[in-house]
C-alpha cells in the first residue's frame, strides 16, 4: 500500500497502553502521536521491545510504521550512516528522511599521498549555509588493479586514516574478501553483485551480515531478478544500482529508470523496488569526452538530478569544491522537513572578536533570518554577541505578533550563556520589528533595550552612530 498518514489512535491501540512512562512520554497516547509524526522510535517503548507477550504487537507496529524504501546502515567503528528509509515519493507528502550521503572515490592504484589528499578533502569539506554546516560523508574504495593484496593494503591504509564509513567497490569476490578481511569492526557497503558474481558476493554479504549493491546497468529485469535471488537467500540489506548514464540521452534514461523504480516502491508497494537507489555520477569521468571541466560539470549536473530523482547515495570523483556546492546545498534544501520551518539552535553566537563593551544584539532562530543578520553584521565588520532566541523557526516579523518572540526566551538565553559575565554593560539591541516588546523585555531580562533598525543591512551604520556604552550609561544611568 502507498504510504498514508497513520492515525495515532491506530498506533495507540497496538501499544501496551500501560502508561508506564518508560519511553519518556506522559502516556501511551503521547508516544503514539510522536511515533506517527516520526519524532521518536518504537525502540523507546521498552516493554513492547523486551516483553514476549507483546511480540505480535511489535510485529504489527513495525509493519505499520515501516518505510516504503528499506533503511540500511553503513558503519565504521566511529560513525554510522543511514541510507533509504523513505516513506514517500514526493517530499511534500510527508518529508524525506535520510539525506543521501555523498562518497568520494579512492582507487588502489593511487599513491599514498593522493589517497591522503582525498581523505582530507572529504573530511574537511565544510560549507556553512543558513546556519548549518554542509559536509561530505564517506569514501568509496575501488579496485582498479584487481589484485586482492593491493586492495587489502589500500583498504587497511584508508581505514587507519579515517573514521568515515566505507564502500568497497569491486566485481571480483576474491578482491572483496581481501578488503573485508581488514575491516572486522565495520559495516561497509559492498559494491557490487552482478549477474556474473552474485553467488560469491551474496555469500560474502550473508556471512558477514553486510549491505550489498545489486548492479545491472540498463537491464532492469536482471536487476530485479538479482535482488529477488539475494533476498530469498536471506540478505535483507540490498541497494539497487540500475546504472547512471551521462549525456543528454543517458540523463533521460537514468532519470526515468530511477523514477520508475521509486514509483513502484511507493505507489505499487513493489518490495523488490523498495530498496535504496545508488547513483554514480562518477561515470561522467568515463562517458564524457573532452576537458576535465566538462567532465566535472556533467558529474555535478548528474549528482543534482539524481538527488532530485530519488538516489539515496552518490559516488563521485572530483576534488574541486565548486562541483560539490550545488550538490550539498540542494541536498540540504531537499531534505528539510516541509512540516517545520528551518531553524538554528537558540544560544549566543560570537561574531568577530567581541570585547566586554561590544554590542549585544537579539534575533530569532529562523535559519534564514539568522543567516542574513549574521552576514550583515560580518560584512559591516561589527564585533558583537548575537543572542538567538527560540521563535520556533519563525521570522521576527511573524514571531512578534504570533507571540513566539518572547522576553522569557531571551532571558533564558542570557542566563544559560552567562553573557552578563562576558560584557560589563547591560544593553540589548533588539530588531526594529520587535520595538513594541521593549518594555516587556526590559522587565523580564533586567537589561536596557535599544531598538535597532528595521532591516539588518542597516546594523553596521546603526552601531557606528549609536553604540557607545559610555554615552548610553549617561542617558540610562547604569
Ligand atoms: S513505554 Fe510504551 S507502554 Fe510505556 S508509556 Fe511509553 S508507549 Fe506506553
Amino acid at each position: 500500500m502507498p504510504w498514508k498518514a497513520i492515525s495515532p489512535i491506530e498506533v495507540y491501540k497496538i501499544l501496551p497502553r500501560t502508561n508506564c512512562k518508560e519511553c519518556g512520554e506522559e502516556n501511551c497516547m503521547a508516544f503514539a502521536v510522536k511515533l506517527v509524526n516520526m519524532e521518536t522510535k518504537i525502540e523507546k517503548c521498552t516493554p513492547i521491545i523486551k516483553e514476549d507477550k507483546y511480540k505480535k504487537a511489535l510485529e504489527k507496529l513495525t509493519e505499520l510504521l515501516s518505510p516504503q524504501v528499506r533503511e540500511i546502515e553503513i558503519r565504521s567503528p566511529k560513525k554510522t550512516i543511514k541510507i533509504g528509509g523513505e516513506y514517500v515519493m514526493h517530499r511534500h507528502e510527508l518529508t524525506y528522511i535520510n539525506p543521501a550521503p555523498i562518497a568520494i572515490d579512492i582507487d588502489d592504484n593511487m599513491s599514498k599521498d593522493e589517497i591522503v589528499k582525498r581523505i582530507d578533502f572529504v573530511e574537511h569539506f565544510e560549507y556553512e549555509y543558513i546556519g548549518r554546516k554542509l559536509n561530505l560523508d564517506l569514501l568509496a574504495i575501488r579496485s582498479v588493479s584487481n589484485d586482492p593484496n593491493k586492495f587489502k593494503e589500500v583498504v587497511k591504509f584508508v581505514s587507519e586514516n579515517t573514521s568515515l564509513p566505507l564502500i568497497l567497490c569491486t566485481f571480483n569476490p576474491k578482491v572483496m574478501e581481501a578488503g573485508l578481511s581488514v575491516l572486522p569492526d565495520s559495516r561497509p557497503l559492498l559494491y557490487a553483485a552482478t549477474k556474473d558474481n552474485w553467488r560469491e558476493m551474496g555469500e560474502l554479504a550473508l556471512k558477514n551480515d553486510l549491505p550489498i549493491v545489486v548492479y545491472s546497468p540498463g537491464d532492469i529485469d536482471t536487476l530485479m531478478t538479482l535482488a529477488n535471488t539475494l533476498s530469498k537467500a536471506g540478505i535483507s540489506d540490498i541497494a539497487l544500482d540500475p546504472g547512471t548514464f551521462v549525456g543528454p540521452n543517458g540523463l533521460r534514461y537514468t532519470l526515468s529508470t530511477f523514477t520508475m523504480l521509486r514509483w513502484k516502491a511507493c505507489n505499487e508497494d513493489d518490495k523488490l523496488a523498495g530498496y535504496p537507489l545508488i547513483g554514480t555520477p562518477i561515470t561522467a569521468w568515463k562517458m564524457i569526452e573532452g576537458e576535465k571541466d566538462q567532465k566535472m560539470w556533467w558529474e555535478t549536473l548528474m549528482a543534482v538530478m539524481l538527488l532530485t530523482r530519488y538516489s539515496n547515495l552518490l559516488i563521485m570523483h572530483s576534488l574541486e569544491g565548486w562541483s560539490y556546492l550545488p550538490v550539498v546545498m540542494w541536498r540540504f534544501n531537499l531534505y528539510t522537513d516541509p512540516r517545520r520551518p528551518v531553524a538554528v539552535d537558540p544560544g549566543v553566537r560570537t561574531i568577530g572578536d567581541p570585547k566586554e563593551d561590544s554590542p549585544v544584539m537579539v534575533t530569532g532562530n529562523y535559519a534564514l533570518t539568522y543567516s542574513l543578520v549574521g552576514m550583515d553584521i560580518q560584512s559591516g565588520k561589527v564585533d558583537c554577541y548575537l543572542v538567538i532566541t527560540d521563535t520556533e523557526g519563525i521570522a521576527v516579523e511573524c514571531a512578534v505578533p504570533g507571540r513566539k518572540f518572547l522576553p522569557e526566551g531571551i532571558a533564558e538565553v542570557l542566563k544559560t550563556s552567562k553573557l552578563d559575565e562576558k560584557v560589563k554593560h547591560r544593553y540589548l539591541i533588539i530588531p526594529g520589528k520587535a520595538a513594541r516588546l521593549s518594555g516587556d523585555i526590559e522587565d523580564v531580562t533586567g537589561w536596557k533595550v535599544i531598538v535597532g533598525p528595521q532591516d539588518s543591512k542597516d546594523i553596521p551604520k546603526f552601531v557606528s552612530e549609536k553604540w557607545d556604552p559610555k554615552k548610553l550609561s549617561e542617558i540610562y544611568g547604569n
